[in-house]
């Protein structure tokens, strides 16, 4: 905390290099920007510098380097694990940065590093284009990117990594790279799936597909009664789905909307969520099964724009609530992790928290190049997402959550998506990569951060 009067003098001089402002406790909108999505997460920076550009990035990590202070850095601020703050040290934090320009005629985007999902949506919808990019609309592009990058697009487009051209980066000592096919070609792999372990990254520019605007999506919803029978018809339907349909089975309490009976509403239901991304006479046909199986509670599959469909999750997932995930892939889904699945549900602790089971499979088994993203032979991701609202709920949900994971185990493979980790540990870490691909960005890191100045994350140690 910067309590000592050479503290005081070191923060000055901080806020004399960046032209944004740089918070420390006790200024005005100090909690706000300490803050983050997982209000689970509850940390005092000593100092928040609010970049405005990469000059205040390179002037920030600068910084931080001569003062050896810890350092976080701040995209969207929406990994569960809350490694965009930190106690005591400074954060890097981009979220002024959220500039996006789309070149229509290359079907290209660049965006800065603070930019939301529903920022970056907005602008390159206004040309009926689109990447895969998260169903949140809240959450930040640059984690999301870096770590993978999983959406209703991927698996006709790949992961949001898969459509990454290029990347600008503020390495650990102050640099400003490149990195692309042509320049700095091992940084720009390790960037597209290794996290933000090798520097901040002040803008992406991403490849766009033709997309909307509108598509077919929405969900249909059966009680919980069905959920064996839901998982089953799940399990069916995405042996033969095309690649243009997404389909994710969920498990949260039923919305207090219109379309369900009265009677269901807050109860747990089965959800299949779904979005088609080609043309509508497509996207009926592939659909037809989901509305003809059950028959469900309700069917609220419609044509919807796209920027829509990339807030449909967003209630659910509000700000400031007190969060605890846990995930693994499964490269299927067996009779065994049904039974799991069905019995767990059940006993779901609060209505802020689900679970889903999102099938992959398509262009994410297929990369246009190599990439560092960890674990492409796999056909579904499971997660489990504790939410509530008490504080003095945690141990139950944790629990929960803590239970579910272990014994979907024996059924799941020993990969996680590395975006989906809270504070696991390093064994954890290591577990999103395949040993050839960790060991690679290991590497990497003693190149590009040998000092391992970027720790908070899902981190890779630069080797001896
Ligand atoms: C509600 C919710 C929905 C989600 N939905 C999806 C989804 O649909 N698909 C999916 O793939 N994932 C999803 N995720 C996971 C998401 O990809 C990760 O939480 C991701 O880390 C969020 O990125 P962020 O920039 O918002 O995070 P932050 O918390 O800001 O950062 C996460 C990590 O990335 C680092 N980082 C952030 N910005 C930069 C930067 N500019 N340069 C270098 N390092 C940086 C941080 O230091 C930190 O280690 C979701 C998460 C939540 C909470």
């Amino acid at each position: 905390m910067p309590t000592t009067r050479t503290q005081r003098r070191e923060l000055r001089e901080l806020a004399d290099s960046v032209r944004g402002p740089v918070l420390g406790p006790g200024d005005g909108g100090y909690d706000e920007a300490r803050r983050v999505w997982n209000g689970a997460v509850d940390r005092r920076p000593a100092a928040i510098a609010r970049c405005t550009g990469t000059a205040d990035v390179v002037a920030a990590v600068s910084f931080a380097r001569r003062e050896g202070l810890l350092t976080a850095v701040r995209g969207g601020g929406h990994n569960v694990a809350g490694n965009a703050v930190c106690d005591d040290g400074l954060v890097v934090d981009l979220s002024l940065m959220r500039g996006v320009r789309v070149d229509p005629e290359q079907r290209t985007a660049r965006a800065q590093g603070g930019t939301t999902w529903g920022e970056f949506d907005r602008e390159t919808q206004l040309f009926s284009l689109a990447t895969t990019g998260g169903i949140v609309s809240t959450t930040g592009i640059a984690g999301l990117t870096l770590g993978g990058g999983i959406g209703w697009l991927g698996r006709s487009y790949g992961t949001t990594c898969d459509n990454l051209l290029s990347a600008d980066v503020v390495t650990a000592d102050g640099e400003t790279v490149r990195a692309s096919r042509d320049d700095n070609p091992d940084l720009f792999w390790g960037l597209r799936g290794g996290g933000g372990n090798f520097g901040v990254v002040t803008s992406f520019e991403y490849r766009l597909h033709e997309v909307g605007p509108m598509v077919l999506a929405g969900a249909v919803f059966h009680p919980l009664s069905r959920a064996r029978d839901v998982l089953e018809f799940f399990r069916e339907i995405t042996e033969t789905a095309p690649e243009q349909l997404s389909l994710v089975v969920s498990f949260p309490a039923a919305p207090t909307a219109p379309f369900l009976p009265p009677e269901v509403h807050g109860t747990r239901v089965a959800a299949l969520g779904v979005c088609h991304c080609g043309s509508v006479e497509d996207a009926e046909a592939a659909v037809s099964p989901l509305r003809a199986f059950g028959p469900p509670l309700a069917d609220v599959i419609q044509p919807t724009p796209y920027t829509a469909v990339q807030t449909m999750f967003d209630a659910r997932f509000p700000h400031g609530r007190h969060n605890y995930w846990k995930s693994s892939y499964l490269r299927e889904l067996t009779d065994e992790a049904i039974d799991v699945l069905v019995d767990h549900v059940a006993r779901t602790p609060s209505a802020e928290t689900t679970s889903y089971v999102w099938h992959l499979g398509g262009a994410y088994t297929r990369p246009p190049e190599n990439t560092a993203f960890g674990h492409r032979d796999v056909l579904f991701d499971f997660a489990a997402l504790a939410g509530w609202l008490e504080p003095d709920r945690a141990d139950e949900h944790i629990g929960w959550t803590r239970d579910f994971w272990s014994a979907m185990r024996p059924h799941a493979t020993s990969g996680v998506y590395v975006n989906n980790l809270g504070a696991e540990g390093d064994d954890r870490a290591r577990a999103a990569y395949q040993p050839e691909i960790y060991n690679r960005l290991a590497r990497l890191k003693r190149k590009y951060d040998p000092d391992n100045f970027f720790r908070l994350n899902q981190n890779i140690r630069p080797p001896a």
